[in-house]
């Protein structure tokens, strides 16, 4: 029988994610979960206050038999920035070590403008959130992007939308500003990483997050862990080919792509095929509320072929929950209840029996939720702990 690794070899970065996680918040419940000796314990708690990681809560009479001290992770010591770009928004924020936005902005941008006058723009705007925070206190940074990226090299590839942005590595453009590790994902990975967070963590970590506005796309969280794929281009499902979808030419050069037929653009477009003004989805959602029947009928068919390429994700995922978000989604609910009505008709039993489809319940404020998550659990994992580098600036340990 194989030896099990001595329990010694619980390090400091795991009697981290122990406090940060409230598995174990007293010296003695680290003992318990981990199998450490009390000297052992002592030496990392006392390792992780000194880098100030972490506080202690002194509660309770100084006399008398004493309660035991309980460690919290000091979530003010530091701070991360994020921005969420959108093809003309960014959601802008500088969150603590929690994920919560302290400060928050929305900018107005041009994303086609590129890199050299966007990410000024956007590191500007980091500055005045950060106010009299000192530069110090920064300790990681996180960015949204509407384009498939290359999530190792933090390097744009095949912009949706943003073509004078392929290729470039955004990570040294921030970092020499703010010296900090960076990070960089497409805009539905960010937004699946958020809903999952904030909505769903413990209770459904297998979710499938569908994003419809001008563009479909998706995130797959599994496990808790977003799925990235070999290169980070997992969950591309706008490019998956429908039946029956009239012979679209897409933009990527095939035919029936979901994209091409069921995302907002194929909604507008269809409606202005059929004689219909509208210039906007703000202007479908007006005919939507009227009770316009060919507008129901084009957002119906629409439906029916995102619900398709829904099912077949839900076979091969087999998802606790699939979360519609994007702005398609949050103004139709003819959308989601034809992809339900498809989903259960067309994915195995198994994968159906449990499964919720449900519409996005955080809105805009989930790409910066899933900005900061998705840089908290890097520099915040064990393998970040442990490797040196990684201490609060003593100038702020007096907050926590
Ligand atoms: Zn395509």
């Amino acid at each position: 029988m194989p030896r099990r690794p001595a329990a010694a070899l619980a390090t400091s970065g795991e009697v981290l994610r122990l406090i940060r996680t409230g598995e174990a918040v007293t010296r003695a419940d680290i003992g318990r979960v981990t199998g450490l000796s009390r000297p052992a314990v002592s030496l990392r708690v006392t390792e992780l206050l000194d880098r100030g990681l972490v506080v202690e809560d002194s509660e309770g009479p100084s006399t008398g038999g004493r309660p035991p001290t309980r460690l919290r992770f000091n979530a003010s010591g530091g701070v991360v920035l994020v921005a969420a770009l959108g093809a003309s928004r960014a959601q802008i924020a500088v969150c603590d070590l929690a994920g919560e936005p302290l400060a928050r902005a929305v900018l107005d941008i041009d994303v086609e403008e590129g890199p050299d006058v966007v990410l000024p723009l956007v590191m500007d705007t980091w500055d005045e959130l950060l106010g009299d925070r000192p530069a110090s206190l920064v300790l990681g940074v996180g960015m949204g992007v509407p384009a498939t990226v290359e999530f190792a090299a933090g390097r744009t590839e095949s912009a949706r939308i943003m073509a004078s942005w392929t290729g470039v590595a955004i990570p040294p453009i921030i970092a020499d500003r703010f010296p900090a590790p960076v990070f960089l994902d497409n805009d539905v990975n960010v937004i699946a990483i958020g809903e999952h967070r904030a909505v769903y963590a413990g209770e459904a970590d297998d979710l499938l997050f569908i994003k419809v506005s001008t563009r479909i796309g998706s995130g797959v969280i599994a496990g808790g862990e977003i799925l990235r794929g070999a290169l980070g281009a997992a969950g591309e499902i706008g490019h998956i080919p429908v039946r029956d979808g009239g012979g679209v030419l897409c933009r990527c050069g095939n035919v029936d792509c979901v994209d091409s037929v069921a995302s907002g653009t194929a909604i507008l477009r269809d409606l202005r095929a059929r004689g219909h003004e509208v210039k906007t989805l703000a202007d479908v959602v007006s005919l939507v509320r009227a009770g316009d029947a060919e507008t129901m009928t084009v957002v119906r068919n629409a439906a029916r072929m995102l619900g398709e390429v829904v099912a077949t994700s839900v076979n091969l995922l087999n998802p606790a929950v699939v979360v519609i978000g994007g702005d398609v989604a949050e103004t139709f609910q003819p959308l989601v209840a034809g992809v339900r009505e498809v989903v259960h008709r067309r994915s195995t039993a198994l994968s159906t029996r449990n499964l919720r489809i449900e519409r996005s319940r955080l809105g805009p404020g989930a790409g910066i939720t899933g900005c900061a998550h998705m840089v908290l659990d890097h520099i915040l994992s064990p393998e970040a702990v442990d490797s040196p580098g990684l201490h609060l600036p003593r100038s702020v340990r007096s907050h926590g």
